[in-house]
């Protein structure tokens, strides 16, 4: 059995089952962003991003005189031209897994910087759509896990209802390269909010991912593993780094049940499903069994799946 924890419908969903189809995928989860690009006028918002962008030490001072919230507008504006299919929405990912019930399984979002009203209701959404989880990106959601009061309403709602929280950790494409300016996706600001809630909780790229420094936050989430049992990791984006002999060594000191195939599909260039799932099926430091645990069988445990069909 093969699950793809990581799976964004950017693209009509018979290309996604195409691809599903080749990698011998069974089944994909499908996240759902919620975002407003707007957000970043916010006052307090931009204050920030600014004040990080302008004492980055990242890139070259040249960049730095384009204002960062136009460089954030550009940027979501270049996803939607680039993806012309995109589907983001509670509802839409729940009406691609109603069409697909056995081949998708789906994750709504919330924004965190809306209003309480606005985060309950979305919630109430989620419960009534039977999402099974929630992704959420402090990179393009622009939010800090420590000081958005939503993001503690979201963590108690996921453990409360066993949702399961995927949460993006690491650098991510375009402006957030810049490590300074995607602080708050470093696992370490996790800390505090597990310390009070107990959600089951994936750090999507194990706080690995970066374009020019791949690994960049792995300790940290290495340790945030270590000292909670919630928390596992995806090695979407960053399967070259993950699946070396050094860092599964690490990761196997916490336990490779912990792990999870994730391929971020289609948003990686150069990859795709099949492609990571070879990287796994290849990989010369995992035993059998860990590679069916990886590939499937510990995100059935944590989808609450049944893991005895597979053959
Ligand atoms: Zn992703």
């Amino acid at each position: 059995m093969i699950i793809d924890i990581h799976v964004h419908p950017f693209l009509h969903e018979s290309k996604i089952l195409e691809e599903m189809k080749r990698a011998s995928v069974d089944c994909a989860v499908l996240l759902a962003v919620d975002v407003d690009p707007l957000d970043v006028e916010k006052p307090e918002i931009k204050s920030k991003l600014q004040k990080r962008h302008m004492e980055s030490s990242f890139g070259f001072n040249a960049l730095r005189s384009a204002p960062i919230e136009d460089e954030i507008k550009r940027f979501y504006q270049g996803l939607i031209s680039y993806y012309p299919e995109l589907k983001s929405s509670n509802q839409e990912i729940a009406s691609l897994v109603t069409r697909n019930p056995n081949s998708f399984i789906g994750f709504g979002s919330v924004n965190p910087n809306k209003n309480e009203d606005y985060v309950e209701a979305k919630l109430e959404e989620i419960s009534t759509l039977g999402l099974k989880g929630v992704k959420m990106l402090p990179t393009l959601q622009l939010f800090s896990p420590i000081e958005n009061e939503n993001f503690e309403k979201i963590c108690e709602y996921c453990e409360k209802n066993k949702k399961v929280l995927l949460y993006h950790t690491g650098c991510d494409p375009g402006p957030w390269e810049n490590p300074e300016l995607s602080e708050d996706a470093n696992p370490k600001h996790l800390k505090p909010i597990l310390e009070s809630y107990n959600p089951t909780i994936v750090l999507a790229h194990t706080g690995s991912y970066s374009a020019h420094k791949p690994g960049i936050w792995f300790d940290e989430a290495y340790k945030l593993g270590k000292k909670f049992d919630n928390v596992f990791f995806d090695s979407s984006a960053v399967s070259s780094f993950i699946y070396s002999e050094k860092i599964l060594k690490r990761l196997g000191d916490i336990g490779l049940d912990r792990l999870l195939y994730g391929s971020d599909f289609p948003v990686v260039l150069g990859s795709d499903m099949k492609y990571e799932v070879n990287v796994i099926k290849k990989c010369t430091y995992l035993t059998e069994d860990e590679k069916e645990n990886i590939l499937g069988l510990n995100a059935a445990r944590i989808l609450n799946l049944p893991t005895d069909s597979h053959t």
